[in-house]
């Protein structure tokens, strides 16, 4: 295990006013787990004894107050927004039932504040409830014994993980997110538990497990999370068709197309999420548009083709009600593919916003089902279409 990894600076800046003021402040979660595994972290949470209200009073107008029940902060620094959280205790039994909003969906998120100890407790896995102190020499504050689970490998739950799971089902796939992204283990409890209960994952509001898979594709390890939730039986509840398509002859190609977006991912390509949700659509709309088709044959068009191609979109996406902003640009994506197959309408198509997400999907067919070069070369010589963004593209890294 290495520990080279430098903290962003914005991160030590608030731990270091939030301390300046006399508060326990550290490092937690997410951030940890990745600094130990030597991966540059997606986010760094922060911890803290201060409450909303005076991490606010510290940092005035950069601070924003979030949520009503469950309050945390929002700090802006340098264009990143920081998560601050107060730690929390884990609810009582009596606390606990009230834990079903008014459409019988499950309302998680712990509010009553508590001590680092009891906060580390009422995390999910061991390598999630670490903490690091990093002005004291990366200092690891370690209740549950995190580091040797992170060393060996393991995804063990904090408790009962049958009891941890139903009081908030998401955590059954925070755990296979952590078998994908790191190859970890899940402990036997852990596994028998997912088993016995991956159909609560319905409790969960559709919102929240949308961000949940959306959260998997920001990150380059989709491929191995998904089929992680698939071996353990939990996509058939989070996504049904692109199970189905991982139980047939094609999984092998559709895992393929996703490990090489995930290369792409790694290596710098935007992260956007027309993109993103276009390669996980792509074999499902082929094959509703041409049934005998094998994976990469495309279709051909005619009439209609874009309500075809829309529709086919949000029946994968089931039972998530995507906006029509986003199944358009994904269909849009996959509609140019046509374009790129048959070298027709050069103009036309590099002057369309979606172009440079088709373009990219176009390489990751080509990359993953082995085309030859050729196919791609005629437009690649063209510099104008692969450097260029569209105009209304934000920042790297924005998920547009
Ligand atoms: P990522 O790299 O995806 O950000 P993460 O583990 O940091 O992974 P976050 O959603 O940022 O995930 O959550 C931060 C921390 O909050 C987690 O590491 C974990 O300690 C705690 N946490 C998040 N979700 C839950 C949950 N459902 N139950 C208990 N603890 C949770
Ligand atoms: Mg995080």
């Amino acid at each position: 295990m290495s520990e080279q990894f430098i903290i962003d600076k914005g991160s030590l800046s608030i731990i270091e006013t939030l301390q300046g003021a006399g508060h326990t402040t550290y490092l937690v979660g997410g951030a940890v787990r990745d600094f130990l595994l030597n991966i540059e972290p997606k986010d760094y949470d922060i911890s803290t004894t201060a409450t909303p209200e005076e991490v606010k009073k510290l940092f005035g107008r950069s601070a924003r107050i979030i949520g009503r029940r469950f309050k945390i902060v929002h700090i802006y620094k340098s264009r990143n927004v920081y998560e601050i959280s107060t730690f929390r205790r884990m609810p009582t039994e009596e606390e606990r039932k009230g834990r079903f909003d008014d459409e019988g969906l499950m309302v998680w998120r712990d509010n009553e504040w508590g001590t680092p100890e009891e906060d580390a407790f009422r995390r999910d896995f061991t390598a999630n409830a670490l903490f690091m102190d990093p002005l004291d020499n990366n200092k690891i504050i370690d209740y549950c014994g995190g580091t040797d689970d992170i060393e060996n490998g393991i995804v063990r739950s904090l408790g009962e993980p049958s009891v941890r799971f139903e009081e908030d089902p998401v955590r059954m796939l925070r755990a296979l997110k952590l078998v994908g992204q790191y190859g970890f283990k899940l402990e036997d409890a852990v596994a028998k538990a997912i088993t016995q209960l991956s159909d609560k994952i319905c409790l969960v509001s559709q919102r929240r497990l949308y961000e949940e898979i959306l959260k998997i594709t920001y990150k380059p390890y989709s491929a191995s999370t998904f089929q992680a939730c698939h071996e353990a039986l939990l996509l058939k509840y989070l996504l049904p068709e692109m199970d189905a398509l991982l139980s047939g002859p094609d999984a092998q190609q559709f895992l393929d197309l996703i490990g090489n977006r995930d290369e792409k991912i790694s290596q710098g390509s935007s992260l956007s999420r027309a993109y993103s949700l276009a390669v996980l659509c792509y074999r499902y709309v082929e094959q509703s548009l041409n049934p005998d088709s094998n994976f990469g044959d495309g279709w051909e068009t005619f009439d209609g083709i874009d309500l075809k191609v829309r529709e086919a979109v949000e029946d994968f996406l089931q039972p998530y009600h995507v906006t029509r902003l986003v199944s358009a640009r994904v269909r849009d994506v996959l509609l140019l593919q046509r374009r790129f197959k048959i070298m027709k309408g050069r103009n036309k198509t590099r002057r369309h916003p979606e172009f440079h997400y088709a373009w990219l999907l176009f390489n990751t067919l080509a990359d993953s089902l082995d085309w030859p070069k050729v196919v791609t070369v005629p437009w690649e010589n063209d510099d104008t279409l692969i450097n260029k963004r569209p105009k209304s593209f934000k920042k790297r890294g924005s998920n547009r």
